[in-house]
């Protein structure tokens, strides 16, 4: 019996395997399908702060996560051998009007105060002129563009490479595919397989993306709504002529994400109704016709895939995470919806911390199962 199982292998699940190993603990992780076969084995990976006005326990929360990922990445990568395509590169945001203008100003007064970190101060500049021409295009920037120094990049799929590869060389943890876990009973503490199986375990971590709220049901003591949902996102990949040490482009929810080897990703739509999780169509389209608005050197690139999947969505809108009030020996690590790849590892070790203390752990008030809970009884159908 494996003292953690993790439920699913994407960026959450894997992390908190790792967490789990590195604290000492036999781990085995049960894959529905094969490792990133959820939202994590996209193409994206763009790494982005929030905004930083109004700053609160969340933003603090993501800026200690972005920080900390870069020596969290080097440690992986020094154990594994592989790279993960990490890049603090930072990110470009066109400016379309005089009244953008004037509230980046403001924001990069909040940015002197708010992106400081143990020593480290990030800038959320105006600039009057793109840094590269045509990056972005000058039409899309008639007031300027923001410069900020805190974002960055990951390969998405290179990242879980990473982290299985990590996992495959510590002692006591397996990765088994294939196995589908249908639903968790608490209290004899064991997870039933679609094949009939049953696995018992210490502790159980339901990391597995958008099902994680189907196996939320399973326990029972259910909340009047569904605890969380799944939004479709389509996104393509380009090969070009393109420098990975370009800026990530962001504008009104589309993304020009540079990645190694003249590798650029672009996306992504946002759908809460879909009829085909996996289709990509029209949608796509019009998100690439908008990338090469902003990037014209994309036009020239070759198309070589086009890709969708589903973001876990909380009730709360943020992660759901941490021990289950009513089950001790459930934890939740999901609900990542569009930040997932910058705040897993510290998603996953505050989980496991909490496990190993029994004290729950210190996380942003609206994150916790409880307050989760709470919107879900709150809210109406
Ligand atoms: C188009 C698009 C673009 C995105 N861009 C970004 C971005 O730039 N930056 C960012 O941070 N985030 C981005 N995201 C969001 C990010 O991909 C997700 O938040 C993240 O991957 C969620 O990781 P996860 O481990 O929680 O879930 P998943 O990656 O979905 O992993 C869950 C795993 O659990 C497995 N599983 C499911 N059910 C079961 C079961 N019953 N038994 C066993 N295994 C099971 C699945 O097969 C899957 O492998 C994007 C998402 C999309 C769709």
């Amino acid at each position: 019996m494996p003292d953690v199982l993790v439920v699913g292998a994407g960026v959450m699940g894997l992390w908190a395997a790792v967490m789990a190993a590195r604290a000492g603990h036999s781990v085995l992780v049960l894959e529905r399908d094969r490792v990133g076969a959820g939202a994590s084995g996209g193409l994206l990976g763009a790494l982005m702060p929030h905004q930083p006005d109004r700053w609160n326990a969340k933003k603090q929360f993501q800026l200690q996560a972005l920080v900390s990922l870069e020596a969290e990445i080097a440690g992986l990568e020094t154990a594994s051998g592989l790279s993960a395509g990490y890049r603090r590169t930072g990110r470009l945001m066109p400016l379309a009007a005089d009244h953008h203008r004037e509230r980046a100003l403001k924001h990069a007064g909040d940015a002197a105060t708010a992106w400081t970190l143990d020593g480290k101060r990030f800038s959320f500049d105006v600039l009057d002129a793109a840094p590269v021409p045509g990056w972005p295009a000058t039409e899309a920037m008639a007031a300027g563009v923001v410069f900020d120094s805190l974002s960055g990049h990951i390969s998405p799929r290179r990242y879980l490479q990473v982290l299985r590869a990590v996992l495959e060389g510590m002692p006591h943890v397996e990765i088994r595919e294939g196995a589908n876990v249908v639903s968790i009973d608490p209290s004899a503490r064991t997870a039933l397989l679609a094949d009939g199986g049953r696995i018992s375990f210490g502790h159980v971590v339901l990391s597995a993306g958008v099902s994680s709220f189907d196996l939320f049901s399973s326990l029972g003591l259910s909340p009047p709504r569904p605890i969380g949902t799944a939004v479709k996102g389509q996104a393509a990949l380009f090969r070009g002529d393109i420098d990975p040490a370009l800026p990530i482009i962001f504008d009104s929810g589309i993304f020009v994400v540079p990645h190694e080897g003249g590798y650029c990703a672009v996306g992504s739509t946002s759908e809460d109704s879909f009829d085909d999780p996996a289709a990509t169509d029209g949608r796509l389209d019009e998100v690439i016709a908008a990338a090469w608005r902003l990037a014209p050197v994309l036009k020239g690139a070759t198309l070589v895939e086009r890709w969708a999947g589903l973001r876990p969505k909380a009730i709360g809108r943020d992660p759901m995470i941490g021990r289950h009030p009513d089950f001790p020996a459930v934890s939740l690590l999901t609900g990542g919806f569009k930040i997932s790849f910058g705040i897993a590892h510290e998603l996953a070790r505050l989980v496991v911390g909490e496990m190993e203390s029994g004290s729950p752990c210190k996380l942003p008030p609206s994150f916790t199962v409880d307050a989760h809970l709470e919107a879900a009884r709150r809210e109406k159908p």
